[in-house]
């Protein structure tokens, strides 16, 4: 089933013409493969090649469904498969033994693991084979767990079938590879940290401690970040000022940290090791730095509710929480109420999820068409540190929650549930879909107070109750910070919920997808300050290790072009979205100046958008290379010898 190439004449542009003979050669090669399946269909002609192949049972993940035997005994069929062993965990210390000691002992000179994803995996495997003395890119990993045993537990004739075919499609890609080594690149020890929250000054603080540089760039005039709106914060109940006095004294102190407040970023260039920076300053010029990596933590926003969303913006006694927060910080500890709009507050109610875990139809649409569907996880445990610290000052004031679930999920937040409730917080529960009503209170009742909230109860089976108030307290949460112009600078990818993404939120919790970009805090979605400095310091932790090789090293699975073939058409520059991966460079080819493609292997990310557009394929992707591609469909439509695939694949059709 080989792809025949199409090459089309491109005006101005000597484009090589397809040689008839090879084409035909190939057509016939992938019309006998689809019929029957023989060497050929597995890739190069160099019978010699000597492939181990090792199939885990991973404990029975695997082997409870996908017939391992089976696999083994089927693939020693495949032309140049010199062994195929089955073992309980190949990922294991004898597992990893066995594939090095068979490299040296077989002389293997390539290898291919089935087991499970590559994400934990292939690291371990690509080392036992360095260790046998082989390239570790003379290596495939194939995945017969998510996508074989996992996927077809009912079906273990059939995973076993798509098992084998996948490690065939392994083979014929491993048959067309060819040794690659990893990128190196310098690395400036320097590290950009943008945001001066308390996830900025974390990460400053933990790479100044390690010997490393920090430029950290705050656009306000002060580091804190939201830290400095609060007063004590749960679950310590220490006083929030204290927490940023201590970390930005740490920073403050370190002459490894260069702090410049009221700035922003301009412009972001270069890559991994080498990225340039612009960064203005109200206060200095606009100034150019080098920086190896770049932590972004420029934290959240407060939801603002809607004009009219709960009656806020139209009556004074609406509140956001933190607006809360503030009169009660503003509130004299000698007051015997809390007052607003020149009214004694004598019964207050909270309402949880204000602008979080919002439901289409029921909620309007922020501006930009978006629902915050996610939880805030910060507000529950806010509104009943509040809730409780008004009982416990003003104890002849009311307090009113009302919750669709309480999400207390922190050590130590479950508190201050219970003790809410212990000091006389009035709880009702409504149902998401049914959020209560807030009406300001007729002027002849509004003796009882300003507001009147109505709920639809269910811990009282849907009882509709009137519960009159003088303060609505809106339990407002977070929403994704503004920051488009970064988010477009360094090319950074955003989660449905607006939040900045991670690669993978378990195995690659605060990378992205562009090297040497790290994420600190709530710019990636929310959290508490627990969780904050958690981030902080495993984003400072990564880039460090960054930071302790001379060089930067990177897969070499980037885009490469072939000289001789480019006509400097410039199709793939136009269709890479990574900016400065691929660029027109002017060369002199037998005494001509001619434009040809060149890659920066920094900036690269191996998508292969811009091999799909070359009509010369002049250009490829290392280690997925075209012809390797053709491999592995040649091997998943063909599987393996003496077994009619061809016709099985033509039945499923
Ligand atoms: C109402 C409320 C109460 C809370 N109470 C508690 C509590 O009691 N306990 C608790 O554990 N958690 C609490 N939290 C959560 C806590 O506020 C966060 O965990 C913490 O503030 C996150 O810090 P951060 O550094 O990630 O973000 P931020 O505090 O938002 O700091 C980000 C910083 O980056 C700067 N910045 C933004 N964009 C740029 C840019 N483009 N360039 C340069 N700088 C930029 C900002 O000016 C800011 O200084 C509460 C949250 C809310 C909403």
């Amino acid at each position: 089933m080989s792809t025949q190439n199409e090459f089309r004449e491109e005006p101005g542009c000597e484009v090589e013409q397809d040689d008839p003979a090879r084409s035909e050669a190939q057509i016939a090669a992938g019309q006998r493969a689809a019929v029957a399946p023989n060497s050929s269909t597995y890739g190069s002609d160099d019978a010699a090649l000597k492939i181990g192949v090792y199939i885990c049972r991973c404990g029975g993940n695997i082997s409870d469904v996908v017939d391992v035997e089976q696999v083994a005994e089927t693939v020693k069929l495949i032309p140049g498969v010199a062994t195929a062993k089955v073992h309980t965990f190949v990922c294991s210390d004898p597992g990893q033994h066995t594939i090095s000691d068979d490299i040296l002992k077989e002389n293997l000179d390539r290898v291919v693991v089935a087991s499970c994803s590559p994400f934990l995996h292939e690291q371990t495997f690509r080392g036992a084979v360095a260790r046998g003395g082989l390239n570790p890119y003379l290596y495939e990993h194939v995945n017969i767990r998510e996508q074989a045993s996992w996927a077809h537990k009912h079906d273990p004739a059939g995973a076993t079938s798509k098992a084998i075919r996948m490690i065939a499609a392994a083979i014929g890609k491993l048959r067309h590879a060819v040794p690659l080594e990893q990128i190196k690149l310098p690395n400036h020890r320097r590290a950009l940290v943008i945001g001066g929250g308390i996830a900025g000054l974390k990460a400053a603080s933990d790479l100044a401690a390690r010997g490393i540089r920090v430029l950290l760039v705050e656009k306000s005039g002060e580091l804190g970040g939201h830290l400095n709106e609060r007063g004590r914060v749960y679950p310590s109940e220490q006083d929030a000022a204290k927490l940023v006095a201590e970390l930005a004294q740490r920073v403050n102190r370190d002459a490894r940290i260069e702090v410049r407040l009221s700035s922003q970023i301009k412009a972001v260039s270069g890559f991994i090791g080498n990225f340039k920076v612009q960064v203005e300053s109200e206060s200095a010029l606009p100034s150019e730095v080098t920086a190896g990596a770049i932590i972004v933590a420029t934290g959240f926003r407060c939801y603002q509710p809607q004009e009219n969303e709960f009656l806020y913006r139209m009556d004074p006694c609406v509140l956001t929480l933190p607006d809360f927060i503030q009169l009660m910080r503003s509130t004299p500890d000698s007051a015997r109420h809390l007052t607003v709009n020149g009214r004694a507050v004598n019964n207050i109610a909270f309402l949880h999820c204000v602008g979080s875990r919002q439901l289409d139809g029921v909620h309007e649409p922020q501006t930009d068409g978006r629902l915050n569907t996610y939880c805030s996880r910060t507000c529950c445990t806010t509104i009943l540190q509040q809730a409780l610290a008004v009982r416990r000052r003003f104890n002849k004031t009311g307090v009113y929650s009302f919750y669709q679930d309480i999400r207390t999920y922190g050590r130590g937040e479950e508190n201050y549930y219970i003790e809410a409730s212990k000091a006389g917080v009035v709880f009702f529960r409504y149902n998401g879909e049914e959020p209560p009503k807030a009406e300001a209170t007729p002027r002849e009742h509004a003796r009882r107070g300003a507001l009147s909230i109505t709920v639809k109860d269910t811990l009282t089976w849907n009882e509709e109750l009137t519960v009159p108030v003088d303060l609505l307290v809106l339990g407002t949460g977070m929403i994704p910070g503004d920051i488009a112009d970064l988010i477009e600078q360094m090319k950074l990818a955003t989660g449905e919920d607006g939040f900045l993404q991670e690669v993978h939120p378990k195995l690659r919790p605060v990378e992205v997808a562009v090297n040497g970009v790290l994420l600190a805090g709530t710019a990636q979605g929310p959290m508490n300050i627990q969780e904050t400095l958690s981030a902080a310091g495993a984003a400072a932790a990564k880039a460090a290790a960054m930071f302790a090789k001379e060089e930067v090293e990177l897969n070499p699975f980037v885009a490469e072009v072939d000289q001789d073939a480019c006509c400097g058409e410039a199709q793939c520059v136009t269709q890479c979205v990574y900016e400065g991966a691929l660029r027109l460079v002017t060369r002199e080819v037998n005494g001509e100046l001619v434009e040809r493609a060149e890659v920066n292997a920094g900036l690269c990310v191996g998508c292969g958008a811009c091999v799909a557009v070359c009509p010369q394929r002049a250009i490829q992707l290392n280690g997925w290379r075209l012809d390797q591609f053709d491999a592995m469909v040649d091997g998943i439509a063909d599987g393996v010898p003496g077994q009619n695939c061809a016709q099985e694949l033509v039945q499923i059709g």
